[in-house]
């Protein structure tokens, strides 16, 4: 079988474990007690919008529609998926929470939720009225509870100083300001430059927000650590949690995702010409949703500060970082959040990056069916995708930024036209059709699609009858399937 030799010893041994094969589930996404959950974020934003204290009405519903977007915002990840309603994992969270809570009185009379959210990227969110998320992007990164439990704190801090609520009213005071009016008058009426001095006016002003945000993290980090000092939690880890966040740009695997080797088959050919690398492509940011907007005050890693941020916490800690392996458990959860940012990349619509992930849990996994089946399913939905002309939506362009094995499949994704595509999808499928994959039914729909897409006629016929005679029109998948003709 393809890639198996390349393995290295240790990997395997590592992932040797518990979380076998193919027992991977995705995690749920919908909470129990979700009316009761909106209930109370509707209440919450009644009394923050009852609390506006300001005359000013310009002011009152800049705030006003501050708390709208926030609370709009918050509900909308209850409601649509974005968050994980897991047992095992919420609990795991909960009882970092409470432990902080119970070791430091200041914090006792603070209502707060901890949620963990199903996003690819590191990072840990505090909006500002009790929800804090932590997500699974960053969980995966790190070693051990102590280290969660050194954001959580750092999370809580943010809160406990109120950094958002500060920042937002500064916001809304500088807009509103005499000095800012004046200024853009001033500019108004000069004949020339008009844009380069309102630009620079905006880049001050950015600039200024930025110093502003770090020093928020140079406190949120202190204090932070304040509260974790109460706990039972290992304090230098805290030290390690920031030289994580430092490096996080790598990926967590470096090894080669071997693009050539999965993409050879017997009935078609790999053209050495995927690979190119086109120079000089811009950036562009096109996944909006990584975007946590102005409520963020927190993006945990703020090169290049976490440098100094480290230097900091060992002063304040007087403990080096040393690296600690986390229990059975953690690990377990590490695991996890491996695999659920494969299924979250791909339903939040990053098929490049779901590939990605995919492709890169194969190294260490190569008879994964999950991940057979999600590599094959990524195929198509991007396949779909450029036949709709709406690829760029689902994947990033290449950039010499991105971690360097990722940047080469954004190159080879970039590199194939929508008939070459089409066939790669159509011939990952035939070759990985065994009898028990057809029997699981996303993979018999996707390689349908498969053939749908690559226009090859025999094989979506039988493919067709095939669902019909396993599914039928309990299938899930049935109306769709009806409306797929070849023209
Ligand atoms: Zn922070």
């Amino acid at each position: 079988m393809y890639l198996k030799n390349t393995i290295p010893l240790l990997l395997l041994l590592f992932f040797h474990s518990t979380f076998s094969q193919n027992n991977y589930q995705p995690l749920n996404t919908v909470s129990k007690d979700e009316s009761q959950l909106l209930d109370q974020y509707e209440n919450r934003l009644q009394s923050f919008i009852k609390n506006i204290s300001t005359s000013d009405k310009d002011k009152k519903t800049d705030k006003e529609n501050f708390y709208n977007r926030r609370n709009n915002r918050l509900t909308h990840y209850i409601e649509n998926g974005h968050l994980i309603f897991d047992e095992d994992i919420n609990l795991f969270f909960q009882d970092i929470l409470d432990e902080v809570v119970r070791k430091n009185p200041s914090l006792q009379d603070l209502e707060m939720r901890l949620f963990v959210s199903r996003y690819f990227w590191p990072n840990a969110t505090c909006y500002g009225e009790g929800t804090l998320i932590f997500n699974l992007g960053l969980l995966r990164r790190l070693e051990n509870e102590d280290q969660v439990a050194f954001i959580v704190c750092h999370e809580i801090a943010h809160y406990y100083m109120d950094h958002v609520e500060h920042d937002m009213h500064e916001r809304v005071e500088y807009l509103h300001s005499e000095e800012l009016q004046e200024q853009l008058n001033r500019i108004k009426k000069e004949e020339y430059g008009q844009y380069d001095k309102a630009s620079q006016l905006l880049k001050d002003y950015i600039y200024d927000d930025r110093r502003h945000g770090r020093l928020h993290e140079e406190e949120a980090d202190s204090l932070g650590y304040e509260f974790m000092k109460h706990t039972r939690y290992d304090v230098s880890q805290a030290v390690r949690a920031l030289e994580i966040l430092d490096e996080i740009d790598h990926e967590k695997y470096e090894m080669d995702i071997h693009i050539r080797t999965l993409f050879t088959f017997e009935n078609y050919t790999f053209r050495d010409r995927w690979l190119d690398k086109e120079e000089g492509m811009l950036y562009q940011k096109n996944l909006e949703a990584r975007n946590d907007g102005e409520w963020n005050s927190d993006s945990l890693k703020t090169h290049p500060d976490c440098d100094e941020r480290m230097r900091l916490m060992t002063g304040l800690s007087g403990k080096e970082s040393i690296p600690i392996k986390g229990n059975e458990t953690f690990l377990e959860f590490v695991k996890q959040a491996d695999y659920e940012i494969v299924q979250s990349s791909f339903d939040f619509g990053f098929y490049g990056r779901s590939l990605y992930y995919a492709m890169q849990l194969l190294q260490h996994d190569s008879d994964n069916e999950y991940l057979i089946r999600m590599i094959g399913q990524n195929l198509v939905y991007l396949c779909h995708a450029q036949k709709k002309h709406e690829f760029a939506k689902h994947v990033e362009k290449p950039h010499s930024r991105n971690e360097a094995q990722y940047d080469l499949l954004l190159n080879f994704l970039q590199n194939l036209r929508f008939r070459e595509l089409a066939l790669l999808g159509y011939h990952y499928h035939q070759e990985h059709a065994t009898p028990t994959r057809l029997e699981h039914e996303d993979f018999l729909f996707h390689a349908l699609l498969s053939s749908y897409l690559a226009k090859q006629e025999s094989s979506l016929e039988s493919y067709k009858d095939m669902y019909q005679k396993q599914f039928g029109s309990d299938g899930q998948y049935n109306d769709i399937i009806q409306t797929l003709q070849i023209d």
